[in-house]
């Protein structure tokens, strides 16, 4: 009987298990391991004031099919929801704006939009203004010194640092831009041209009715992953950190657990389903340069302050949160989770969520817990004017949390796939590759079962296939 492993039980492995199982021959059994004492990763639910609350990931693009179809497939369709506002805001100077419409990550594709929003000052809308036509970028630059050379560096640090800091943690600076705006990227490729114009284009090519952006779960995205687990059928084997994948004549042995009782899988084929730097560990000995491009990508770690204040504390505060760049504080954005949800709505208790901490940045986290939700409540008190007591808090501190796509991040992936394809039977997936959003990882996790199952199927040419 085959076996195979995938090790890392985020979204991404449970997505690899779950399309390994459907799709592998008869009498494939799929293991699922993970160090952690739960499957699910940085999809994780806990309730906050008696309502249940993410504490990691909490919405998804449905744009994208792979997030609402894996949760219709695994029977949690009835509990998809769509957020009641998205209307954000961003601080500036203390004061808050609505965001401008019509931008790609904060690149401006309207200029009246922009000026409307009030976010610039009259220099920094007179630099965007100052826009011209150029031939579309030969390499891969950082998404912040570009902008900033093409537009000026307010619009960088009043909309694009805050909005990528919004997905990565991180630093517009230190960010790529193919990897992180590939359709922008795309649009400079194909005209060249201005940078503005380019954002328009890419706004336009959205379809205006193609249905609610976001989507989440009453209950929680948290509730996910076990439903994933569930269907998959998979052995799930938690608290089993593995150490080490070792190659043998019929496919890999891996050594995990304690050291002094160490516990060993044999496998025919093995996804890698875990972190960067974890998953560097793992392919030391099997694709060492692999590994060694893996470990060389950094990670932004950030913590998740959610409090519930009596609901009439945010009576009064509008739309669904607030942008906050790095100008402002080490608080980076604030969601008015019962304004955006309508199962967090009606509750005698108000639920917010605040990020805290970007990329290199990590000192903050080191405060007590104590001590960071007195920053929140400043910075609430300052930007929003909620001044209440919380009733219930959680803290959540998420090291390692978003990997940092840095300029040349598209080819280093491909370096590394390169890599791992010389090894059969060998896959990688996980947000360290192609988006480190929740469709993106499930889509990973497909092609790295995609790899799994075109090697089960060569390594038995003829039987499965015809026998099917
Ligand atoms: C606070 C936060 C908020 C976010 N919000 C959103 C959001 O709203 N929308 C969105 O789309 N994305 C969001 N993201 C991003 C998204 O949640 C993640 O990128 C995605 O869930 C990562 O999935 P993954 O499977 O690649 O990795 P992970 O979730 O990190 O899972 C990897 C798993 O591997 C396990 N593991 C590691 N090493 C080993 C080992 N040696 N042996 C066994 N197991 C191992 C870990 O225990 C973990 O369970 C957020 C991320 C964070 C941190």
């Amino acid at each position: 009987m085959a076996r195979v492993v995938v090790i890392g039980a985020g979204i991404a492995g449970l997505a690899a298990a779950l399309a390994v199982s459907r799709q592998a021959p008869p009498g494939t059994a799929v293991t699922l391991v993970d160090g952690a004492s739960k499957v699910g990763g940085k999809l994780r639910v806990s309730e906050v004031g008696g309502l249940p609350v993410d504490e990691g990931a909490e919405t998804f693009l449905a744009r994208r099919p792979e997030g609402v179809e894996l949760v219709e497939s695994v029977g949690l369709g009835r509990a998809l929801v769509h957020p009641v506002t998205t209307e954000a805001g961003v601080v500036v100077d203390g004061v808050t704006h609505r965001l401008p419409t019509r931008t790609v990550l904060g690149v401006p594709g309207d200029r009246s939009a922009l000026r409307r929003s009030g976010v610039l000052s009259a220099e920094g809308l007179a630099a965007v203004g100052a826009d011209r036509a150029e031939p579309a970028p030969l390499n891969d630059p950082s998404v912040g010194q570009y902008v900033a050379r093409r537009l000026g560096r307010e619009v960088v640090d009043r909309l694009v640092d805050p909005l990528l800091g919004g997905v990565y943690a991180g630093r517009a600076d230190g960010l790529s831009l193919r990897a992180t705006m590939p359709a922008l990227a795309a649009a400079l490729d194909a005209n060249g041209g201005r940078l503005v114009a380019a954002a328009r284009s890419v706004v336009d090519a959205a379809p205006a009715d193609a249905g609610p952006v976001f989507a989440a779960l009453a209950g929680g995205l948290g509730t996910l992953p076990e439903a994933v687990a569930r269907c998959s059928g998979a052995d799930v084997r938690l608290r089993l950190p593995v150490r080490r994948i070792e190659r043998t004549t019929g496919g890999f042995r891996l050594i995990g657990g304690p050291v002094p009782d160490p516990v060993t899988l044999a496998a025919e084929a093995v996804v890698v389903a875990a972190p960067a730097g974890k998953a560097a560990g793992l392919l030391e000995g099997l694709a060492p340069w692999a590994a060694h491009e893996l470990a060389a990508m950094e990670y932004a770690s950030i913590g998740i302050v959610t409090l519930a204040f009596p609901a009439a504390a945010l009576a009064g505060v509008t739309g669904s949160g607030l942008l906050i760049p790095s100008t402002e504080g080490p608080v980076k954005a604030v969601t008015y989770s019962s304004n955006k949800w309508a199962p967090l709505a009606g509750s005698d208790v108000a639920i917010v969520r605040a990020s805290v901490g970007r990329h290199r940045e990590a000192k903050v986290l080191h405060r007590d817990d104590t001590e960071l939700v007195r920053l929140v409540l400043g910075q609430l008190s300052a930007v929003a004017g909620i001044r209440a007591t919380p009733v219930a808090h959680r803290v959540t501190r998420w090291g390692g949390a978003l990997p940092q796509y840095a300029p040349g991040h598209l080819e280093r992936v491909r370096r590394v796939r390169a890599d791992v394809a010389r090894v059969p039977g060998l896959a990688v997936c996980g947000a360290a590759f192609d988006g480190v959003g929740v469709p993106a990882c499930i889509r990973s996790g497909y092609a790295a079962a995609e790899r799994v199952l075109a090697h089960l199927r060569e390594s038995r040419r003829g039987g499965w296939e015809e026998g099917a």
